[in-house]
């Protein structure tokens, strides 16, 4: 059978873009292929053993929903965050999107009123102390749904999509994109060994931060235009609430952006957790990352949050996956596989933690996914030291933030290095074939997906 659109990954691009394809053209046919299963079958044995059993594909991060679906899903309504395809559509077309997207958030479920909207007397303390220190504060107002929230709007969604026709085939894995005189025909996938081929003039590719390194090597190979971006490479630091309390409780997240003072380098604050946990993310058997989640009802006393350096590479250097990947495979040698935790105390004095060591703090890790170790080891200098200095920045802005408390998971990494060359219609340099989402390097966050996967399929519908 041919298919009017194939959404390749179905993440929060997929989702979202299936959503309007079948709004705008209740006839089209539809398929969404995925290589993780559909939500309500993707059961993270964790939640029960309490501990990571490496599955083959790992249920938190592939699926049907996508890393979207286990997030915290703090949805930023401003294109300033969550992407910059505002660089290629214009920032008016991205709010507009966002706040249609907002729309479909509360047309399945979402009823809360947006935070950061106004500005009280503790907030406006924080951004003074921001200004005074070299600091930006990127105030956007957010909608909270929480880990636990997020699971039954996307519940609720696919229900919806199911009903009214659009097909999800799962457990497929892309392979390669079918390319005949630079215009795409169909999308080959594996499943359980065997090869598949299904047909559509046009493919929404929308594989996420998971399917970036394998985007990028079908790209090389199929002469599909990229350029090297940036990677992110950082930690996620726990940290208990009462330190992060003014934060928390008038911001939920704040997002600060810093220069480093010797290097000049990018560094900021993303995906903030109050009260959350940390999650280890298995990407390959020696890739294994750090990240964190906070749900509706069930709350810890810490607060987690990452602390991200950007950096890009210069020429003759195009190589930023494989660097921000050999950094994580190092990291997971050291510690067999798991993450490695430092305390802030015992990396300021130049001491591995042990166990010990972090049983004499107040803060309590909330994984066991975790070998206490010394990051030192395995993080280059210069990334080091814009964290550690981001840290004593961060301790102006918000005091006993740079403590010994402090615990340190690495590594925490932003896979998108890949930039796939799109026009305003989010078509590649290949006819028919799209790039949404993270895995086309213009987006970091579910609003940026859920606006590529829109605006790709009313491009192709308007065709
Ligand atoms: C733990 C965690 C917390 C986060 N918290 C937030 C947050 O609070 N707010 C926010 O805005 N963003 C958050 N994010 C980021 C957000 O989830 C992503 O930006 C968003 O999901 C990107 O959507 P996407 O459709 O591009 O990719 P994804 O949602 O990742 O979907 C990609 C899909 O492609 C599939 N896939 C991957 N590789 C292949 C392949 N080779 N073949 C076939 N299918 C494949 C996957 O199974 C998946 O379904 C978080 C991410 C994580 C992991």
């Amino acid at each position: 059978m041919k298919y009017d659109i194939i959404f390749m990954g179905g993440g929060q691009a997929g989702v979202f873009g299936a959503y309007e394809a079948i709004k705008l053209n209740p006839k089209a046919k539809i398929l969404v292929l995925d290589k993780g299963k559909m939500l309500k079958q993707r059961v993270c044995p964790k939640e029960k053993l309490g501990y990571c059993v490496k599955c083959p594909t790992c249920a938190i991060i592939y699926g049907v929903s996508g890393a979207g679906a286990f997030s915290d899903s703090k949805f930023n309504m401003d294109y300033r965050v969550g992407g910059d395809v505002h660089t290629v559509v214009g920032k008016n077309l991205v709010n507009e999107t966002i706040n249609y997207v907002v729309d479909i958030y509360k047309e399945f479920g979402f009823s809360e009123k947006p935070t950061g909207l106004v500005y009280n007397v503790k907030m406006e303390e924080i951004k003074k102390r921001c200004i005074e220190n070299g600091v930006q504060l990127v105030d956007t107002p957010t909608m909270h749904l929480g880990t636990d929230g997020s699971r039954e709007l996307y519940g609720r969604l696919l229900e919806t999509l199911l009903e009214k026709g659009v097909e999800f085939i799962t457990e497929r894995t892309l392979e390669n994109f079918v390319i005949e005189n630079g215009r795409v025909n169909g999308v080959k996938v594996k499943y359980k060994n065997q090869e598949e081929i299904y047909s559509s003039e046009n493919i929404v590719v929308a594989i996420g931060r998971s399917g970036a390194k394998q985007l990028k090597d079908i790209c090389m190979e199929q002469e599909i235009k990229f350029e090297n971006g940036a990677i992110d490479v950082g930690v996620r630091v726990e940290v208990p609430d009462i330190i992060m309390k003014d934060i928390n409780e008038n911001f939920y997240e704040a997002k600060m952006i810093y220069y480093t003072p010797i290097y000049k380098d990018k560094m900021r604050t993303f995906c903030s957790n109050p009260s959350g946990f940390i999650a280890a993310e298995k990407h390959d058997d020696d890739v294994i990352l750090a990240n964190g989640h906070s749900y509706k009802d069930k709350k810890s006393t810490n607060t987690n949050l990452a602390l991200l350096c950007t950096k890009t590479f210069t020429y003759p250097f195009n190589q930023p996956f494989e660097y921000a990947t050999s950094i994580a495979k190092m990291t997971s040698m050291l510690t067999g596989g798991k993450l490695m935790v430092q305390s802030y105390g015992d990396l300021k004095a130049g001491q591995r933690s042990t166990d010990q060591t972090l049983s004499r703090l107040n803060v309590v890790p909330t994984t066991d996914d975790y070998v206490a170790g010394d990051i030192a080891l395995a993080c280059p200098k210069r990334i080091l030291d814009n964290i550690m200095q981001f840290i004593e920045v961060h301790d102006k802005i918000t005091p006993g933030f740079a403590s010994s408390d402090l615990l340190l998971y690495f590594p925490e990494i932003k896979f998108r290095s890949t930039r796939i060359e799109i026009d305003k219609n989010m078509e590649t340099s290949v006819k028919g074939l799209y790039a949404a989402g993270d895995g086309s390097g213009y987006g970091s966050g579910l609003n940026i997906a859920a606006v590529m996967g829109i605006l790709a399929v009313r491009s192709i519908l308007k065709k």
